[in-house]
This record gives structure tokens, sequence and C-alpha cells, in this order.
């Protein structure tokens, strides 16, 4: 009989391989979710997504700053349940606490802490915004995610054939005025820590994508999915050379599609098109407790609606913005909504 770690370890095979085994209704191929968190028990979101003929990643964050109490190895643990829970559904992200880089034993003990968590299936790592937005020195000075102390974590997630998924810096409303002309104000009205604007000592966007291309340049062969169209949501131009300049760089649309949608239509399919082997669709689709069949409803809801606005022509209402449905033929829709996270994360076939 199976013990509990080598059925963690046969999920991907048993459940990525049959790729197209499960009908859905509104495509011929199972879709994959490449950024979600659900990190409890959600029985119903599981069957939700089965019924709807999707997949995902589950991705762990350390969202801890300061000195604020965090359970990670709970998190983790809890993460690992859902993913067994799902019986294939959904795969998984791991990540590490970056606040004690400045320990001795910090490399070494986050290396081998990963380690662990992918003899436990983990598939990617995840660093978070913390990383240049939040975690700083003894002396104060920002974490950057060039930080000498994080490259052999990068390099043990290479060696390891992982991929890092990346979501640093913030929409450019970060660093905004705070008001409702701010594309963002609804996040950060809530959400006032991460209003970086006028933050003494800390890293401007521009400087924390910087750190992040220098990790690019340095790791050529580390596979980097940048969240969130790797910060860059209001200019795709920016994020186009950084696709040219860096082949083993590709980014999901988590909560981005939005910035699609308002976007110059033309713009974006000639984008999408042009990139259609870098762009992985994820919704950033969150479980916080609560009523879970209120968030069934929502995560279908989101799906079906990016769903549409890729896939069919016309005019349609994306969260009351008038816009006009992609169309993207069926050949890029099955590479962002699928097979790019197949190849982006290779691992889920092994
Ligand atoms: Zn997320």
């Amino acid at each position: 009989m199976l013990n509990r770690r080598d059925l963690l370890r046969l999920l991907p095979a048993s459940a990525f391989l049959q790729a197209n085994s499960r009908g859905a209704t509104a495509s011929e191929f199972t879709r994959f979710d490449s950024h979600i968190h659900i990190h409890q028990e959600a029985p119903a979101l599981l069957s939700a997504l089965e019924t709807t003929g999707w997949q995902g990643l589950d991705i762990v964050v350390c969202p801890a700053v300061g000195n604020e109490p965090f359970d990670l190895d709970a998190k983790l643990a809890a993460t690992r349940d859902v993913v067994l829970q799902g019986q294939g559904t959904l795969a998984w992200a791991s990540t590490f606490d970056a606040r004690d880089f400045e320990n001795p034993e910090f490399v070494e003990r986050t290396i081998a802490h990963l380690q662990r968590t992918f003899d436990e299936g983990a598939i990617a790592v995840k660093i978070w915004k913390t990383i240049g937005m939040a975690i700083q020195s003894k002396s104060g000075a920002y974490l950057l995610p060039d930080d000498p102390r994080l490259l052999p974590i990068y390099e043990a997630i290479q060696n390891a054939d992982r991929t890092l998924l990346a979501h640093l810096a913030e929409p450019d409303g970060a660093w905004l005025p705070l008001d409702e002309n701010n594309p963002e104000y609804p996040y950060y009205s809530r959400n006032p820590q991460w209003h970086m604007l006028g933050k003494a000592g800390a890293p401007s966007k521009e400087e924390i994508l910087a750190a992040r291309d220098r990790v690019l340049a340095q790791f050529p062969d580390l596979r980097v999915i940048g969240c969130h169209l790797g910060s860059h949501e209001e200019n795709l131009d920016a994020l186009s050379k950084r696709l040219d300049a860096f082949p083993q760089f590709a980014v999901d649309t988590a909560a981005r599609v939005r910035y699609f949608a308002r976007g110059n239509h033309e713009q974006v399919k000639a984008f999408l098109e042009r990139y259609q082997d870098r762009v992985l669709y994820g919704t950033d689709f969150s479980f916080r407790g609560g009523d879970e069949n209120a968030a069934v409803r929502s995560m279908n809801a989101r799906h079906e609606l990016d769903w549409t606005f890729f896939a069919s022509e016309g005019p349609m209402d994306y969260e009351g913005q008038p816009t006009l449905g992609l169309g993207l033929p069926e050949p890029i829709l099955r590479k962002i909504f699928r097979e790019n996270a197949l190849r982006w994360l290779p691992t889920l076939n092994s």
C-alpha cells in the first residue's frame, strides 16, 4: 500500500497525463488555472473544478512581514492535504520565509526546506512581493530579488528542475497617489501597507523589476513565470522587451485579465498571438474560508467570464467595462489555457 508521501509524488503523473479525458462545457479540453490559492479543506471547490473541467496550481505564499508570527509549515501541510484530496485536480507550489535572510544558516536551511517540499510533490516555488516591498535588513535596507543570499536558492530550484514563480512589484497604482484616479484604488485603500508612495528608503517599481531582470540575466536556464503579467500590466511593450530578452521567462494572467479587457483590443490580440507560448492563464482565485458555495460561484463565474473574453468575438461586458472578446483561435487557446502550463511546469508531466 502506498504511503501518503508516495501518493503525493504519484498524483501529478496519474492525473495530468490523461490531459484531455474530461469533457468541459465551454471547451473540448481540460483547462488549467495556473494561479490558485486554496489552503484548507474545500471539497465543493475541488468538485466544482472537476465538474467544469479545470485543473490548477495551488500556490503557497508566505505573506509575513516584520516579526509577525507565521506558521508556514502548517500552511504547506494544509495545501498538501487539499492537493491530495483533489486526486489530480491540483498541483502545488511551495515557498520559503525570506525574513531570516541575514542569518548565516539561511541559505542552507532554505534549500533543505525547499528540497523537502519537492520530495513531497511541489512543482514550483513562489517568491512574493515582500521581496522588494517589505522585508528589510536590521539596518533597514530593503531585500531585493537579486540579493546575493537569494542566488544559491534560485540555483537550487533550477537544479531540481522546478519553476520559479515570481510575484515581484505591483501595478503602477502602488506608486501613484491613493485617490479615485488610481486604477488600483479599491485594493490599496483596503491594503494600505502595500501602497508604496512616499515610503522612505523603499525601492521604486523600476528598481525592483531591474533586480528581477538581473536574476533572469544571471540564470538563463531557470524557468521563471512572472505572476500578474510580470507586473508589466500597464505596458505590454515593456513586457515584450523582457520576453524577447529572456527566453526562459513567461508570465501568468492572474488578476490582470481586466487590464487586457480595458486595453487596446488589437494590441492585446497581437501580443497574445506573438507570445502565445509564453502566457499562462491564471486567476489568483483565493479561498479564505467562510461560505464555500459562494466561493464556488465566484470561481466558476471568473473562469467563465475569462474564457468568454479570450475565446469569443464581439462586444461583451467585463466587470462593468464594455470590451470586445479576443476570439483567439483554438490552437492559441489550448496553449494559454493548458499546454503552456505543461511546458513551463514540466514536473506536472513527470
Ligand atoms: Zn496570488
